[in-house]
């Protein structure tokens, strides 16, 4: 990469804002997922939207492409850049610009730390519902561009349904305004495709979300089983029953035993094959009653041990060991990569029946800790990719899982995104007719395909990325 445009992206946002030297740009080389890994050409962190913009308009110029980062705790490797695009993070845009109790809305810049919100809320009696098991560390702006999930999307939906109006500066560093702060639905809904779009559309700048109130009863139920299946057809019935819980969560006995071995241990027993978390919200009778009906159809599918809380420490160490778990797995390897896909709930016993399978054919160790209530599983393989072979069969193993899933009626992805990761699956889930349309529309944002290259859709069915030399 140039110093002539290390030195111009530093006139705009100042010279300490921009990393050139290779260890510190080898800091930003991966997202999340251990399995990927891309240098940028540079790194530019700019502090407001207009900053944003004359770094957009200047790599316009000199037809550079660009990645947008926020906290790269992405799964999928969509946060990565390869030489000579510029990584354009925004941690440093981290400002609540407005919290308003009346409307029940937030706008936010795009650093926005996901936790950080509900925090600034709470005192108004509000939250910001979307809350992936990542919040105390990822931006609001990733959960866009990821279309983010979360244990409590079950009940309140995932980002897209939280998310109103969106201010995206598109790669010439114009400016467009997608939906409106009250959110009406006239007109074509753009902040739905725009949210989502992996970075691919340009980047959201400034972002308008609905807050809800607090809810004012929280019952977190906590049970175990010693058959994996039995927790999943305890899931199954749940559904059944019209309850539609707050968050439905399961982690297998491996996921179970790398949390109790961890700082974040609940005092689950290890020998459990399975625990399921159940919360319930509402009316102080609505979750009495729930709770009930719940606690029995646990009973009935074999739970062995059923406690509940809802005084919010008891609740927040019932869920520290679903929240943590995958710290709790980053320490029994070297690596850990998450893989992320769904099924209908209806086959989730036979999923991970086949998911048990993989691991033994490969001989690899497959935890498993995911959103049941949604079919959105999280098969974790841990690994050393620096023994002979060993990440050959996690790629082996995941794209067996893919197909598996997508075999049961599923998709390859449920929350994380396809980024780099899932790239290679999607001609398995859509038709190339489909996947040229969506190369389509990302080419009305993005004519010259330079935000975010290379992700979601593979180059050769891209036909303009063809055209565009990337091929
Ligand atoms: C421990 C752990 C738990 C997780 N749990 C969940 C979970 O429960 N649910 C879930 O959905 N995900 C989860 N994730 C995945 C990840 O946290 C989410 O995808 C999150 O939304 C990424 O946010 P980020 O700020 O880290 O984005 P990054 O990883 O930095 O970027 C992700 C993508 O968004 C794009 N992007 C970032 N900012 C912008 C912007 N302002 N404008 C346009 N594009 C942008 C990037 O180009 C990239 O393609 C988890 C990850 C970890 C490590």
């Amino acid at each position: 990469m140039t110093t002539p445009l290390a030195d111009a992206l530093a006139r705009i946002v100042g010279k300490r804002w921009v990393r050139s030297q290779p260890a510190e740009l080898a800091t930003y080389a991966a997202d999340g997922l251990p399995t990927h890994e891309a240098v940028p050409g540079l790194v530019v962190l700019p502090a407001t939207k207009h900053e944003v913009a004359a770094v957009l308009r200047l790599l316009h110029l000199l037809e550079v492409p660009f990645v947008a980062r926020g906290a790269g705790t992405g799964l999928s490797g969509g946060a990565l850049a390869e030489a000579p695009a510029v990584l354009v993070t925004l941690t440093r845009m981290n400002r609540i610009l407005r919290l308003c109790a009346d409307s029940r809305r937030a706008v936010v810049e795009p650093g926005v730390i996901n936790a950080k919100l509900s925090e600034a809320a709470a005192p108004l009696g509000l939250h910001y519902v979307p809350d992936p098991s990542s919040q105390t560390a990822c931006t609001i702006g990733g959960n866009v561009a990821e279309n983010a999930g979360g244990p409590h999307c079950l009940k309140y939906g995932v980002t897209t349904n939280h998310v109103t109006q969106v201010e995206v500066l598109l790669a010439d560093g114009s400016s467009v305004v997608l939906g409106s702060p009250q959110g009406e639905p006239w007109g074509p809904d753009l902040v739905g495709l725009f949210v989502g779009s992996e970075g691919m559309f340009g980047i959201a700048v400034e972002i308008t979300v609905r807050l809800e109130p607090i809810p004012r009863t929280i019952r977190t139920v906590f049970a175990d089983f010693m058959a994996l299946r039995a927790a999943s057809e305890a899931v199954s019935a749940i559904i059944a029953s019209g309850i539609v819980p707050a968050a439905l969560e399961m982690m297998d006995q491996s996921c179970v035993i790398a949390v109790e071995q961890s700082i974040y241990a609940t005092g689950a027993r290890t020998d459990a094959a399975a625990v399921l978390l159940v919360e319930l919200d509402g009316s102080d009778a609505a979750v009495a009653a729930e709770t009930q009906v719940v606690e029995a159809l646990l009973r009935t599918h074999g739970a062995r041990e059923v406690r509940s809380a809802t005084a919010p420490a008891d609740r927040a160490r019932l869920w520290q060991g679903r929240k943590k778990a995958f710290g709790a797995l980053g320490r029994i390897a070297p690596d850990l990569a998450v893989q992320d896909a769904v099924v209908p709930r209806s086959v989730l016993p036979m999923i991970l029946d086949r998911i048990a399978g993989i691991r033994d054919r490969l001989g690899l160790q497959i935890s498993n800790v995911f959103h049941a209530g949604d079919g959105n599983l999280h098969p974790c393989i841990s690994f050393d990719r620096r023994a002979p072979g060993e990440a050959d069969r996690v790629e082996e193993a995941s794209r067996e899982i893919m197909e598996a899933c997508l075999a049961a009626g599923g998709s390859v992805t449920g929350e994380h995104g396809v980024g780099s990761d899932k790239r290679d699956y999607m001609p398995l889930a859509f038709t190339a007719p489909t996947l040229a349309l969506m190369c389509d529309v990302r080419r009305a944002f993005d004519p010259e395909a330079r935000a975010n290259p290379g992700k979601v859709v593979p180059v050769h069915l891209c036909r303009e990325w063809r055209r565009g030399g990337e091929a």
